[in-house]
């Protein structure tokens, strides 16, 4: 049994989450500060093949099947889509990553992680008042975060 701390719930945080649910030898846990963000929400054609769950499944969404461009000068063109674009809010779409992390047996700790420490044989987290060890972690909290600086180079 290896203790995996995920931090960050964001897409790649979650699907990290759901990929070892074919390792169940592994306990892990991740952590989350904050599931919505400004972003388009908007989903490719390559990334729905990917994963045909964010299709297929019952959360709400729009699927794009036009786009229209319009010039500077007023010109307008319509394009048919061959497969559609899916748009979710991305509360929910980070919503439904996180529950199917859960569901695959991650623990979801929803408070920020402070530190992390890697000098010892395992690593320590600070996470709020709380200090959780783990023999790994994997930072996914983004691109904008403060975690490296005070983690050992890799
Ligand atoms: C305005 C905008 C529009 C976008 N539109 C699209 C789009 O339409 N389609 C598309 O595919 N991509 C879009 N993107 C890009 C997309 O949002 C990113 O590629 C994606 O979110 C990256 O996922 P991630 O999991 O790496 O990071 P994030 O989504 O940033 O997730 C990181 C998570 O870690 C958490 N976290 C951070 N620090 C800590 C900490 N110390 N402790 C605990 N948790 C922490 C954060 O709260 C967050 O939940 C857009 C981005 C922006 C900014």
């Amino acid at each position: 049994m290896r203790d995996i701390a995920i931090v960050g719930g964001g897409p790649a945080g979650a699907m990290c989450g759901n990929i070892w649910r074919a390792r169940d030898a592994w306990s892990r846990f991740m952590t989350n500060i904050w599931p919505g963000k400004p972003c388009g929400g908007g989903l490719t054609h390559k990334a729905i093949q990917a994963y045909p769950f964010l299709l297929n499944g019952p959360y709400p969404k729009k699927l794009i099947r036009t786009v229209e461009l319009i010039s500077s000068k007023g010109h307008r063109a319509q394009l048919s889509l061959d497969h559609p674009i899916v748009i979710y809010s991305r509360t929910v779409l980070n919503g439904l990553l996180l529950e199917r992390a859960e569901a695959a047996g991650c623990r979801v700790v929803r408070s920020r992680v402070n530190q992390i420490d890697a000098d010892g044989e395992r690593a320590r987290l600070t996470v709020g008042e709380n200090r959780i060890d783990a023999d790994f972690v994997v930072i996914a909290a983004g691109a904008r975060n403060s975690l490296l600086p005070n983690t050992r180079p890799f």
